[in-house]
């Protein structure tokens, strides 16, 4: 019998929960189809594709799904709402009506499964979800138990994986393949940097053109907000007199606060998305508590289908030579008054 097979774009939320979705319907007999990484084919495809006034993720994620259509019979395209029991935040609101874009810009596309997460009610919610999403690939019974158990068990070890800094790839990979990652070497550097954004930006090396690589080559230590033991960033909350609407943002601000005020960094860059919308409060509040905490060096990097190379490292370059500067400046003052 041949296998049903799954269409799962690599890109949006593919970065924080394809582990789960990839064990889930393996697990239910399926095969898991990914487009590949994205390359500047995607984009092109996906900026043909999409409304002109959408933001650069979204343009992408209509490139890679333009991309799977035809290798797929079905594509999973989950309405992401709520994730959490919070009644008050909720995916951003691009997330909320993806399956719609994409239905109205893309032609010839084969089922959808756009079932709707919201976790935030119920005794069991992702069961509920999991439950909902194999009936329609009528499936039924204790299978489905099964792989929603293995599911999440995958799930919770990459998610550990990407707290101990394993890189997101690599902790995707290891899951799925069943391997042991080991936790990356002791670092030496001179400079630790909090590279903070949504992870469809922070992840996607194509977006964000090479950033990590190049910190690498630099020796900076990057540090991102999965990075922070999810307790952790929740009890960042308290900071904030009311939280934000938006489940990436809130995530984005609280790491901000715990490498401000809990693990010190030497500076801070918000990659953000040109033309985000919720991300114009986001980068004003880091900007503003970046500047009562210390102050700590900040640095917004706006991408966009144009952004280059050049541009970004240029910024870089210069923010971490001030940096080395500010610490030089700083033991400077030390050795004079020790
Ligand atoms: S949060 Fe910003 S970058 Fe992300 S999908 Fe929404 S508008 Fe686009």
């Amino acid at each position: 019998m041949t296998q049903l097979k799954i269409g799962f774009p690599r890109t949006l939320f593919y970065f924080l929960y394809y582990p789960f979705w990839y064990t889930f319907f393996t697990e239910l007999g399926c095969e898991v189809v990914t487009s590949l990484p994205t390359t500047k084919y995607s984009l092109d495809l996906g900026v043909e594709e999409t409304v002109n006034d959408a933001c650069l993720p979204i343009k992408l994620y209509h490139g890679h799904v333009a991309e799977l259509k035809e290798q797929v019979d079905v594509l999973f395209m989950p309405r992401m709402v709520k994730v959490r029991k919070m009644e008050t935040e909720v995916f951003c609101p691009k997330f909320l009506g993806l399956p719609d874009m994409v239905r109205n810009s893309i032609a010839d596309l084969p089922r959808i499964i756009d079932e709707k997460v919201d976790l935030s009610k119920g005794l069991f919610p992702k069961w509920d979800l999991c439950r909902k999403v194999a009936e329609q690939l009528e499936k039924r019974g204790f299978i489905v138990w099964q792989a929603y158990r293995q599911a999440q068990k995958c799930q919770d070890k990459f998610k550990q994986y990407l707290v101990q800094g394993i890189e997101v790839q690599e902790a995707i990979d290891a899951v799925i393949e069943g391997r042991i990652c080991h936790e990356s070497k002791q670092f030496t550097t001179d400079i630790d940097l909090a590279i903070l954004g949504y992870p469809y930006l922070i992840y996607d090396s194509f977006v964000n053109v090479g950033l990590f690589e190049k910190l690498g080559h630099m020796g900076i230590k990057p540090w991102t907000v999965e990075m922070v033991p999810p307790h952790r960033l929740e009890a960042q909350a308290k900071y904030l007199p009311k939280s934000l609407f938006w489940y990436f943002s809130n995530r984005t601000i609280r790491a901000t606060f715990y490498y401000l005020h809990e693990k010190k960094v030497d500076g801070i860059v918000h990659v953000t998305a040109f033309g985000c919308g919720p991300d114009a409060m986001v980068d004003k509040l880091m900007e503003l508590e970046a500047k009562h905490s210390g102050p700590i060096p900040f640095l917004t990097l706006s991408l966009d289908e144009q952004t280059g190379e050049a541009g970004i490292f240029t910024r870089i370059e210069a923010f971490v030579d001030m940096l080395r500067l500010r610490r030089k400046n700083d033991e400077n003052i030390f050795s004079h008054h020790g």
